[in-house]
């Protein structure tokens, strides 16, 4: 078996990857070792977008992608599930809203225009449901929602059309002589692309290379289906400590990251669906008699980098990565599929400069500042 270029992993960002080498007239092959695709991260994530970030790179990411996802009924096909809902960062202290301003004029430069500070009395016409003491927030109105199985679905299935091969329950387990050995066979291979997300760290060891990607669980609660909130609500965040909620399918989703070890575990934690418990009857009086749903709430893993920034580029000869989101993979996927396959076909990618995503930052003290927020 044979292709020019073999991507690992049938997640979000294997599948755009996928998608836009075989647009471009590549032989693709994705091998995945579950027996379907997205069983990975992508079937956990919530499905949020936003371009609201505090670098430059990560803003320009996010309005590529953008522009992408408006487009890709026509160019993809599928339903991206793109909604505009917006994206709402509280600040209860001075130091929160600056830290919200200071990541807002890098947003104007790297041209999100329209994102834009708010006053507590704006907040609560954005969202009146919520029990807060916020001085002022951040908002972009073209941050919202998106569906990352109706992406993973698109990219995917319009890869196999334009002549892709899928292959499933195969493990990669080794490197030799320019193919990919997996349980199912060995796959010769000009290139290879991994997109094994929290995961790409084995992989990146297999071909002799250090991947700094480390699986983080991240719990998702949900409610009982209620109809109290409205499905457009934005994503509202607190600034201070993470915690946020949004609507989805009929029940309310939230969230708060906590510091954990690193790790593969995915079960729920008794205590923190408690602590949410709490921070839902204390912040959002619309929900006080609205019951967590345990046997709807899940985890899933987030593919850390240390500088929460993804890592793109060719790492060895004809070994290309497309890792370490860091938990942003599903907005940033149209993005990243662009870039890797003009790096795979053209040797440098002209949609966007990828050098600030480059492994070698690390070795060479370049990595993005740690931020506080966003
Ligand atoms: C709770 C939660 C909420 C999230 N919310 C959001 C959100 O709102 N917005 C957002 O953009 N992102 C979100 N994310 C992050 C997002 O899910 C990931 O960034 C994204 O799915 C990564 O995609 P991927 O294709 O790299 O990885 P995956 O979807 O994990 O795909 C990797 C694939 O590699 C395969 N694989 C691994 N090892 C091997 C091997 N040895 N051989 C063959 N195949 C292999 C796996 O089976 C898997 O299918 C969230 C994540 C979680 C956990």
């Amino acid at each position: 078996m044979s292709a020019d270029v073999v991507v690992i992993g049938a997640g979000v960002i294997g599948a755009s990857v996928a998608w836009h080498l075989v647009k471009r007239g590549a032989r693709v092959t994705v091998i995945d070792r579950a027996p379907a695709a997205g069983q990975g991260s992508t079937s956990r994530a919530t499905g949020g977008f936003r371009a609201q970030y505090g670098s430059a790179i990560q803003v320009k990411l996010s309005l590529l992608s953008r522009e992408k996802l408006r487009r890709f009924a026509d160019e993809v096909g599928g339903d991206c599930g793109y909604r505009p809902c917006g994206y709402l960062w509280l600040a209860e202290t001075a130091a929160e809203l600056q830290a919200l301003g200071e990541a807002q004029r890098v947003q104007h430069a790297a041209g999100l225009a329209e994102a834009r500070m708010i006053a507590p009395a704006e907040i609560a016409q954005l969202n009146p449901y919520i029990r807060s003491d916020s001085i002022g927030a951040a908002f972009c109105p073209t941050d919202g929602f998106i569906r990352p199985l109706g992406i993973l679905n698109g990219y995917l299935e319009g890869a196999r059309q334009l002549g892709a091969t899928l292959h499933y329950d195969a493990r990669v387990i080794a490197f030799s002589n320019g193919a990919v050995v997996t349980t199912a066979g060995t796959f010769a291979a000009g290139a290879v692309v991994n997109a094994a997300g929290a995961w790409a760290a084995e992989i990146a060891r297999l071909a002799s290379v250090e991947l700094p990607v480390t699986p983080l669980r991240r719990q998702v609660a949900a409610t009982v289906p209620c109809a109290l909130l409205p499905d457009d609500l934005p994503m509202t965040l607190w600034a201070g400590d993470g915690f946020h909620l949004r609507v989805r399918d009929g029940r309310v989703l939230l969230l708060q990251p906590v510091d954990e070890p690193s790790g593969f575990a995915t079960s729920l934690d008794e205590s923190w669906l408690a602590r949410i418990d709490a921070l839902k009857r204390e912040r959002i009086p619309a929900l006080a008699a609205v019951a967590l749903d345990r046997a709807a709430s899940w985890a899933g893993l987030y593919e850390m980098s240390p500088d929460k920034h993804p890592i793109v580029g060719e790492a060895r000869p004809g070994f290309f990565l497309a890792n370490g989101s860091s938990g942003h993979g599903v907005m940033h996927a149209p993005a990243l599929g662009q870039i890797v396959s003009e790096l795979v076909l053209d040797g440098r990618a002209t949609c966007l400069d990828a050098a600030p995503l480059r492994l070698s930052r690390f070795s060479e003290g370049d990595s993005h500042p740690a931020l506080a927020l966003l």
